[in-house]
């Protein structure tokens, strides 16, 4: 074990909050201070898209209201000095470390900021957007439009549908198809039209239109418009990391570490979560990021581990990423990388069937799972990939 006197962890969501709580079980008995941009304690995301949205107010995370932690919350790290050793805040304190974890995540991306001034467009990242979407769709009287066709996108448009709402998603190509292949994805379409949604594919929005601040339209590329009452930006995230600019931390879409999580060439700094882009020991040499409940969830705790033990004891981070969703009440699932793929197979029921699971594989070797209704052939299928099995 290390001997550190004073850690600190930037980001006080998931990750960061299980960075925090494991560094208190594996017995660090120094200064820890979390630091959180947002105003609340630790909340869980996931039911922002799902649950929330229709009226339940539960996000909560175990062991958030009793982090033995300094909170510091509403405030954002704005600064590091990684060679002082110090994170400056937007409150103009200073804090010191021996060692940081960064768990800054990511935000959606956005529009031009005068089109996202536009009363009636969302983002969906936080509580607060949840609970002002919320708001606004118990108002909303014409059609809802969704941009983007992922996870959240999905979710969100099977949301706004169960509540008798008109939708329409645009998605610049074919919803879902690069996480989980053209089987599961061409399903997932027809699934989404079979539930009364406008789908509108392989097509860019080109901006949107407005009447007196209010949005009225999306204007698509090529001539056509599409009446809008409400807007939901749902086109992705960018990881949280301009504050580490000029710090000497590595960023390339995210902080690149090594695999045992510490930020290359540091070993004083590990990242976990959203924000964090490491080299997956069963996927090859480029970096991955991944987008994941499950994976900030483990990642947090390793990084935290890792740093106490240093360099010379940590073990690398390889975690099979798993991620789940429902939509118009079926549940979808994927693990592994689909996307990494050069053959794929329905493995077991039928896409007709609306129960089935699909195989991906590289080289033979399985690199991914998509299952539609069968939770079970995905646990089977994630030990499978975990174990690096031919198919
Ligand atoms: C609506 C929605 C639904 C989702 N549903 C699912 C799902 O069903 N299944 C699943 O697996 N995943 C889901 N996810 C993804 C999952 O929630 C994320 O993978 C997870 O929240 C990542 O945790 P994180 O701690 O790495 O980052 P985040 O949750 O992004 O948290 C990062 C925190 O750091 C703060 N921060 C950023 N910059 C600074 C700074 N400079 N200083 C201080 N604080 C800062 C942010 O404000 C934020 O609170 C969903 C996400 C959303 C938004």
């Amino acid at each position: 074990m290390g001997t550190h006197e004073r850690i600190v962890v930037v980001g006080a969501s998931l990750a960061g909050l299980r960075a925090a709580v494991t560094l208190r079980e594996e017995g660090f008995a120094g200064a820890l201070a979390l630091v959180g941009a947002e105003p609340h304690r630790p909340y869980n995301r996931p039911p922002l898209s799902k649950s929330v949205l229709d009226g339940d107010d539960d996000v909560s995370l175990p062991g958030a209201d009793a982090i033995d932690a300094d909170w510091l919350g509403g405030r954002s790290a704005v600064r590091l000095d990684g060679a002082a050793r110090t994170v400056a805040l937007d409150d103009g304190t200073e804090l010191p470390y021996d060692g940081l974890v960064i768990a800054t995540g990511a935000r959606p991306r956005r529009l031009p900021e005068e089109q996202m001034a536009l009363t009636g467009v969302h983002v969906l990242r936080t509580l607060d957007d949840a609970l002002e979407l919320r708001k606004a769709l118990a108002d909303v009287r014409g059609r809802v439009v969704v941009m983007g066709g992922g996870f959240v996108g999905g979710e969100v448009a099977s949301s706004v549908r169960a509540a008798g709402h008109e939708v329409a998603i645009v998605d610049a190509a074919e919803p879902m198809v690069r996480v989980l292949g053209r089987t599961v994805g061409t399903w997932l379409a027809e699934h989404h039209r079979a539930n009364g949604v406008e789908l509108v594919t392989n097509t860019r929005v080109a901006g949107l239109v407005g009447e007196q601040g209010r949005v009225t339209g999306v204007r698509l590329d090529g001539s056509r418009t599409l009446d809008a009452d409400l807007v939901v930006v749902g086109t992705g995230v960018v990881p949280n990391t301009e504050w580490l600019e000029g710090s000497g931390v590595h960023l390339d879409d995210g902080v690149v570490t090594d695999e045992r999580l510490f930020a290359r060439g540091h070993t004083d700094i590990v990242a976990a979560g959203d924000v964090a882009r490491w080299p997956h020991a069963l996927f090859g040499d480029e970096p991955v990021r991944i987008e994941h409940w499950s994976n900030a969830n483990e990642q947090g705790a390793a990084a935290a581990r890792n740093l106490l033990r240093g360099p010379s004891g940590a073990v690398p981070f390889g975690q099979v990423p798993a991620l789940g969703t429902r939509v118009h009440g079926t549940r979808i699932q994927y693990a592994g990388l689909p996307h990494l793929a050069d053959a794929s197979t329905v493995v077991t029921g039928a896409p007709e069937d609306g129960k089935f699971a699909v195989a991906f594989t590289r080289e033979g070797v399985l690199v991914g799972a998509a299952t539609v209704n069968f939770p079970k052939e995905l646990t089977r299928l994630r030990k499978a990939i975990e174990a690096a099995e031919s198919l």
